[in-house]
């Protein structure tokens, strides 16, 4: 059995999940009961989410910036999901840089799709552009 952590989009509760009822069903939050942000084992999260949950996972988060009218995030998206799938010891998040401009300017971020590695709370790695799946667990290490 292993965990995650997701953010709830409503009240901005840090919920711990079961992965493999994650992957069966979209969890609901444990405080409001509304569907958590999930897609696969990724979590959406707003920018004052992902400081709550920088604050509080005790595992790497791994977080993909994106923004909907990009193309190459498009066809990244699936490959990060299916890295939260085998690399279940991590935490993957996406942000919005759309709708989390601050954020996105306040990490430098110039390009999307961006994926930042952060560990105990702070940058460890950022890669730019789309990363194959099979090379994205390597960046935790
Ligand atoms: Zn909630």
């Amino acid at each position: 059995m292993s965990n995650t952590y997701s953010v709830c989009a409503s009240c901005e509760s840090i919920n711990r999940v079961d992965t493999d009822r994650a992957l069966a069903k979209v969890p609901t939050c444990g405080k409001c009961g509304k569907d958590l942000p999930m897609h696969s084992l990724v979590s959406e999260v707003s920018a004052a989410g992902l400081k709550k949950l920088l604050a509080k996972a005790d595992r790497p988060v791994i977080v993909d910036f994106w923004a909907s009218w990009c193309g190459p995030c498009r066809s990244y998206a699936p490959q990060f999901e299916a890295a939260s799938k085998s690399l279940r010891d991590a935490v993957f998040v996406k942000v919005d840089t759309e709708k989390n401009q601050a954020l996105a300017s306040e990490l430098g971020i110039r390009g999307i799709p961006t994926t930042i590695v952060f560990k105990n709370g702070k940058e460890y790695r950022r890669e730019s552009g789309v990363i194959p799946e099979a090379a994205i667990p390597s960046l935790v290490r």
